[in-house]
């Protein structure tokens, strides 16, 4: 098992090809070298036992060469000793049968003539003398009874009975021929005899040979011995031995019994060397050995001795067997270390042979590598781009495209496998298109879905999430996945989803909450969230599925119900005071007009009284009309139709007209407590600006009226001065101030900072509400600044638009007063129902000697502009009973496109504007009509044609 999980470790990230490749080039690698290695040893085996076999049957072998050597050596020495025997018998026969012959020959010759005794003495005469080898040899006569008779050598011991004759190992000499010659007529006799100067175990053999002469009684017979003849033998055998030569430095040697070294070395020496006087211990062993080898006959011995040719002392094997006769030891040995060497010899050239067969060994491996190798490459390249092949088949598929081509695979089983993978990729193709439907539709489903829908893991960290989600958090889908609700959220917030989800994972109970949070955009939002787990097919809990609803707008707009409601009451009271303050406002100054007109009735009133009543019926007449330019102005602005209108107007004539107007009104009703103070400057480029005269007009007159309302003594300074690209205008007054929290609120219509019940102001809250909307709309901006009880400065800028020409503020009024209008050669059309509004233009037109023509209906004022000619100009007032104005404008522009046609509108909205411009209208003025205005307009049209 620890080797199966070891091998699978060692497998892991190897490459199968690479492994195979080189697991087929190490099996044949070791395959190889195991089949050398046991063919190596088989021929080393073969060669131990074949050096043994050898050492075996080489010792045997020379065992029985070194036996043979010293038996053929004994065989020779024995028959050359039976050859000098046999000479020497054959010697002793001949010259005795040749002594019984010349015996007989004498005695035949002489038997019938001589007597016995006679024969007898020249018998014994005649061969006494005979001697032969070298005088050596005798022939000797003895009876058969054993007395001798005669002794060539030994006259002295002739006639004597000799039977006890004995020699020298104590044979009887006589005795036995005697006995001999009793049963045969001739025969051979030997004898051993102790030689003088022979040590002990040596003996001289004597050979006699005796004869029957019958006719004496008598027996012949010579001896010879054999000693002299074999010493030249032994010379003879010892100088032939000593050439004997056998296998490698094979030689004879003999010793003598007794310790006499004869034959030595292959060598004879000059000398017998005597073994124990040599002073060569090993020899002495050596020799001890032999003898004792030869005790029983012959036998093996072994020892260590010198070699013949290069003299070492080498183990060695000798055969010893005895010459008794000659009391020899003749021996032959053999080295043992010859084999050895012969061994060496054998195991050479099968080492050289080994070698040459490692090399072809080593040449075939070789071979046998590289075309491993190149086999291995082959297969592991078509292998590898096999393998390739399913690879980017399997990459192809897993990118969509297709089928893996089978007709470029080769292997049989590839080509299987790329069939089932072929048919695996259908299948799955096919079941991840159906998925893929599913999913999309699924995806689409849950991205078309406004609500958030996130999933989370058990680790709460997010593994998908809805577009909305996404969208809303500003992020893709991946760059949330992932992450945790802490790498989303502010930890508070993260803080309380985290334990939410520990709950559910916990309690498995759905949980649902609303939750104000803070987005990483930095947007709060409202969110209800229903958390749920949700889980595999087993029920195994994989995760949190949560959908969160913005509810943000939801709660929005029931708050912003719940502000309007409370506006809507607001409003309500504001209403009411604003209606009370309205009834105030109106009622004064009618009051007053009806009040002063009614007194105007009186006869009774002098001038200047009357002057003092009509001067407060016209200021009556003023205010109310404010209130309701005011009101106007107001519902322009809900409406969102209140604009400016741009010309170049100058400040300083702004100035005038203001000063003019408020600094007797202000010493009026002040009773001279409060100074008017102006400040004018000259602006870096002049002060002549592209502005809407009448509102910027309105908004400073507004803040002149509340100052002046709510300062009883002191100061109310007011004017400009650049600041930035823009002009900074003020109105500092010293009354009562306007408390901190009343800073903003005041500019919101109906909206008074002075508290019920305290001194009555009057006022209708509008007029700040107007300034604010005209400030804005020229593209400035109004604000106070106040403390109760110091007085206030209220500021507005609006852009510095200079225009370069400039009249000076003396010119400008010298113009004006100067400005006469003389348009008595002109005639001008003024279609009116309301004959007071008639008047009022007719007193106005009065000085300039203008004929005017009067229409009272729509109808007669159409007619009159075509068929009267001289019509120069033509004033329709739009409010007309009998046709709409507009339309009438239009019905005689149609006639009369030269004449300009000017009309008098309610206000100057951009309704009224584009109806005009539809009209074909050449100019509007809104009612009522001031004076320099109407002049103005009339001037523009009928001046321009002089
Ligand atoms: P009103 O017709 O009431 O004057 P405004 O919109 O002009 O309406 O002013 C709103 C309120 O602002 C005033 O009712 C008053 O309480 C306060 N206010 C305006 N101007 C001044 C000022 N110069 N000094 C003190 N209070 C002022």
């Amino acid at each position: 098992m620890r080797l199966k999980t070891y091998i699978t470790e060692y497998l892991r990230g190897k490459s199968l090809i690479r492994f195979i490749t080189f697991g087929i080039i190490g099996l044949l690698v070791a395959t190889v070298i195991l089949v050398g290695a046991f063919s190596f040893y088989g021929e080393y085996y073969r060669i131990k036992k074949e050096s043994e076999n050898l050492r075996i049957s080489y010792s045997s072998d020379q065992k029985q060469i070194i036996q043979n050597e010293v038996n053929k050596a004994i065989e020779y020495i024995e028959y050359n000793r039976s050859l000098t025997q046999d000479r020497i018998k054959y010697d002793l026969k001949l010259r005795v049968d040749e002594a019984w012959e010349i015996a007989n020959n004498i005695y035949n010759e002489n038997r019938s003539t001589r007597s016995e005794a006679e024969i007898k003495k020249m018998i014994k005469d005649a061969l006494r003398p005979i001697r032969f080898n070298n005088g050596r040899g005798d022939i000797f006569i003895y009876t058969t009874d054993g007395v001798s008779v005669m002794l060539p050598r030994s006259r002295n011991f002739e006639n004597r009975l000799s039977l006890g004759l004995r020699d020298s190992l104590g044979n009887y000499l006589v005795k036995n021929e005697v006995a001999l010659l009793k049963v045969v007529n001739q025969g051979f006799l030997s004898y051993r005899s102790p030689v003088d100067n022979q040590s002990s175990d040596s003996a001289i053999f004597k050979y006699t040979y005796v004869k029957k002469f019958t006719p004496f009684n008598w027996y012949f017979g010579s001896k010879d011995y054999i000693n002299d003849f074999e010493d030249i033998l032994k010379q003879n055998i010892m100088l032939w031995l000593s050439n004997v030569r056998y296998g490698n430095d094979g030689y004879i040697f003999i010793n003598t019994l007794t310790g006499k070294a004869l034959l030595t070395n292959g060598n004879i020496p000059d000398q017998p060397i005597d073994i124990y006087e040599s002073g060569d211990t090993n020899w002495i062993r050596v020799f001890r050995q032999q003898q004792l080898a030869v005790k029983n006959g012959s036998g093996f011995i072994e020892y260590r001795f010198k070699r013949l040719a290069s003299k070492d002392f080498e183990p060695k094997m000798s055969f010893v067997r005895p010459v008794k006769d000659w009391g020899w030891i003749v021996g032959a040995g053999y080295y043992k270390n010859d084999i050895e060497k012969e061994i060496a010899g054998n195991l050479n050239s099968i080492t050289t042979r080994i070698n040459g067969w490692l090399i072809k060994m080593i040449v075939l491996i070789l071979l046998f590598l590289i075309f491993a190798f190149l086999f291995a490459g082959f297969v592991s390249n078509k292998l590898r781009k096999e393998f390739g092949r399913f690879t980017e088949s399997f990459k192809n598929a897993s990118l969509g495209s297709g089928q893996m081509n089978k007709e470029q695979i080769s292997f049989f089983e590839f080509r299987e496998l790329a069939d089932s993978v072929n048919h695996t990729i259908l299948e799955r193709d096919n079941a991840l298109k159906e998925l893929e439907k599913g999913q999309s539709l699924l995806r689409s489903l849950i991205d078309s879905i406004p609500d958030f829908i996130f999933f989370k893991d058990i680790n709460s960290n997010y593994v998908g999430c809805n577009k909305a989600f996404a969208d809303y958090l500003g992020m893709t889908e991946k760059s949330i996945i992932g992450r945790s609700d802490y790498d989303l959220f502010p930890k508070v917030a993260a803080d309380i989803y985290y334990e939410n989800d520990k709950k559910i994972l916990l309690d498995h109970i759905p949980i649902r909450n609303e939750e104000w949070t803070l987005f990483p955009d930095g947007s709060r939002r409202l969110l209800d969230t229903v958390k749920v787990l949700y889980t595999d097919v087993r029920g195994e809990v994989l995760g949190i599925m949560a959908l969160s609803r913005d509810i943000t707008e939801k709660e929005e707009i029931q708050q912003q119900f719940k502000v309007a409601k409370e506006k809507a009451e607001e409003s309500d009271s504001l209403k009411t005071a604003f209606l009370a303050n309205m009834s105030h406002e109106i009622r004064t100054p009618m009051n007053s007009i009806i009040g002063f007109s009614s007194l105007l009735t009186e006869d009774s009133l002098s001038d200047s009284e009357k002057a003092e009543y009509i001067q407060h019926i016209n200021q009556s007449g003023e205010s109310l009309l404010n209130l309701i330019d005011d009101i106007i102005d107001i519902a322009k602005i809900e409406a969102g139709q209140l604009t400016v209108t741009y010309e170049s107007y100058s400040l300083n004539e702004m100035i005038r007209e203001l000063q003019a107007t408020y600094s007797q009104l202000i010493d009026r009703n002040s009773n001279n407590l409060v100074n008017l103070i102006v400040d004018p400057v000259e602006l870096p480029l002049g002060n002549t600006i592209m502005t809407d005269p009448f509102r910027l007009r309105q908004v400073i007159s507004n803040l002149l009226v509340n100052a002046m309302k709510f300062t009883s003594k002191g100061t109310i300074s007011y004017g400009f001065m650049p600041e930035g690209d823009n002009i900074l205008f003020y109105v500092r007054d010293t009354g009562i101030g306007i408390a901190e929290e009343n800073h903003r609120i005041i500019f919101n219509r109906f909206r008074q900072a002075q508290n019920a019940g305290k001194k009555h102001y009057g006022g209708t809250g509008l007029g700040l509400a107007i300034s604010q909307h005209i400030v804005e709309l020229l593209g400035g901006q109004i604000w106070v600044e106040s403390k109760p009880g110091e007085g206030s400065v209220f500021y507005f800028t609006i852009p510095y638009k200079p225009v370069n020409k400039e009249l000076s503020l003396n010119d400008l009024g010298r113009r004006e007063r100067m400005r006469q209008y003389n348009w008595s050669d002109k005639t001008m059309l003024v279609i009116e129902e309301v004959d007071s509004n008639f008047n009022y233009i007719s007193a106005a037109l009065s000085r300039t000697g203008i004929q005017l023509v009067r229409a009272t209906g729509a109808k007669s004022g159409i007619e009159i502009s075509i068929s009267n000619t001289d019509v120069d100009l033509v004033l329709i007032d739009t409010a007309l009973s009998e046709m709409d104005g507009y339309i009438a404008a239009k019905e005689i522009k149609k006639h009369r496109s030269s004449v300009p046609v000017i009309v008098e509108v309610p206000d100057a909205s951009q309704d009224v504007i584009e109806r005009c411009r539809e009209a074909g209208c050449d100019e509007f003025v809104t009612k009522p009509v001031k004076f320099n205005v109407l002049m103005n307009v009339i001037s523009k049209y009928l001046d321009k044609k002089e």
